[in-house]
C-alpha cells in the first residue's frame, strides 16, 4: 500500500481554531494591534506563538501560546479569514472533512456579538467549501475554568445556533475543573440534538474520562493520555465504543505523556477502544496532519494497512454522520487506484 500520507484523504476531529493560525497572519495581525512582540527577531517572534525545541514540555508552557493568539482576533473580519485560512490549510493537507473547534466565551469577550461569531464562522467555511473539497462540522468549546453561568450561555450558544453548522460541544482548558461540574450543561446539550466531547485525560487522571463517558454522555474523549492508569478508564471507553480522539505531538508537547513511545495509541487499538489520529493545534505545534499520519507510521510502528483502518473508522465517529458514508467511498476509491 502507497504510504504517502500526504494524498490520503484524511479526517481530522480535533483541531483548534486559536491553535491553528498560520504564522505570517498572526504576524500581521499583531502588528496591526501594535503588540509588544520582538518583529525584528523572527526566531523569538516565532517562539511566543510556537513550540520550540527549548521549550519546557509543559501545559502551562503550551498555554501560554495561545495568550497573545488571542488578543489577535479582534473582529469578526478577521474571524472570518481565520476560519477560511484554516480550513484551507486542512484540505491543502487533503482532510476532506475537519471539525473545528472554538473558543465560544474567547470570542464573546473580543466584543464580537453571537450572531455574528456564527456568522464569520460560516462566512470562512462556506469560501473555503466553494474553492476545495472538504466539508467541517463546528465544536463549541466551554471553558471550565469559568463560573457555571458561562457554561450555561456557551450551551445556549450552541443550540441556538445547531442549524447553523455548530454539531457538538467541548469542555476546553483547565482540567482540574471536572467533568462532574458540568453535568446539567451537557444534558441540555445533548437534549437538544448535540454531539459531545470531552477533553479528559491529558492533564489530569483517567477518572475524568469515566465521568466523561459516564455523567456528560461524552461519545468522544479529547486525547485520553491517561486511559490506562486506572479507574477502568479503558474498559469503560471500550464499553461504550467511545472512540479516543488521539493528538501524538501535541501530547509530547504538553507532556501528557513523556515520550512519544509511551503514547497508549497502540494499547487502545489492541484492546479495541477506537482511536482517530488528530493536529490538537497545528499552528502551536508546527505540525500538520500528515505529519501526525507519518508519526504514527515511522516512530509508533502502525501499519499503512492499520492506518487506513483508523481512518475508516474515524468516519464513523464524526458528529456529521449524514457525511460518513461519502467520506468512507472517497477513502475506498483512493485505495482502490493505488
Ligand atoms: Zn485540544
Amino acid at each position: 500500500m502507497n504510504n504517502s500520507f500526504y494524498h490520503w484523504p484524511k479526517i481530522d476531529l480535533h483541531r483548534h481554531l486559536e491553535g491553528s493560525m498560520r504564522i505570517e497572519t498572526i504576524r500581521e495581525l499583531a502588528m496591526r494591534e501594535k503588540l509588544d512582540l520582538p518583529y525584528g527577531d523572527e526566531e523569538a517572534f516565532n517562539a511566543e506563538f510556537r513550540v520550540i525545541e527549548s521549550d519546557e514540555r509543559t501545559l502551562v508552557r503550551f498555554i501560554s501560546k495561545f495568550i497573545w493568539l488571542r488578543k489577535l482576533i479582534a473582529d469578526k473580519e478577521v474571524l472570518a479569514r481565520l476560519t477560511y485560512e484554516v480550513v484551507e490549510d486542512a484540505a491543502l493537507d487533503n482532510v476532506k472533512y475537519v471539525e473545528v473547534r472554538f473558543n465560544h466565551y474567547h470570542l464573546m469577550k473580543r466584543g464580537i456579538a453571537e450572531e455574528d461569531i456564527v456568522k464569520a464562522l460560516n462566512e470562512g467555511i462556506d469560501l473555503a467549501r466553494k474553492r476545495y473539497d472538504i466539508e467541517v462540522g463546528l465544536i463549541c468549546g466551554i471553558s471550565r475554568e469559568l463560573p457555571a453561568e458561562c457554561a450555561d450561555s456557551t450551551v445556549d450558544f450552541a443550540v441556538r445556533y445547531m442549524d447553523q453548522g455548530i454539531v457538538a460541544v467541548d469542555l476546553m482548558n483547565d482540567e482540574r475543573y471536572a467533568p462532574e461540574l458540568f453535568v446539567r450543561q451537557y444534558e441540555k446539550a445533548r437534549a437538544a440534538g448535540l454531539h459531545a466531547t470531552v477533553h479528559a485525560g491529558e492533564a489530569a487522571g483517567p477518572i475524568n474520562i469515566v465521568n466523561a463517558i459516564q455523567l456528560l454522555g461524552a461519545e468522544r474523549i479529547g486525547h485520553g493520555s491517561h486511559i490506562f492508569w486506572g479507574e477502568d478508564a479503558d474498559k469503560v471507553a471500550l464499553d461504550h465504543n467511545t472512540m479516543i480522539e488521539c493528538c501524538l505531538s501535541s501530547n509530547v508537547q504538553t507532556g501528557a505523556i513523556s515520550d512519544i513511545h509511551e503514547h497508549p495509541i497502540n494499547g487502545m487499538r489492541e484492546l479495541g477502544i477506537p482511536v482517530s489520529i488528530n493536529t490538537d493545534d497545528p499552528g502551536v505545534s508546527d505540525i500538520s496532519l500528515t505529519n501526525e499520519y507519518h508519526v504514527a507510521s515511522e516512530v509508533l510502528g502502525i501499519s499503512p494497512e492499520a492506518l487506513k483502518g483508523i481512518l475508516l473508522n474515524t468516519a464513523d465517529h464524526i458528529f456529521r454522520p449524514e457525511l460518513t458514508g461519502m467520506l468512507k467511498n472517497k477513502i475506498e476509491t483512493y485505495f482502490n487506484q493505488q
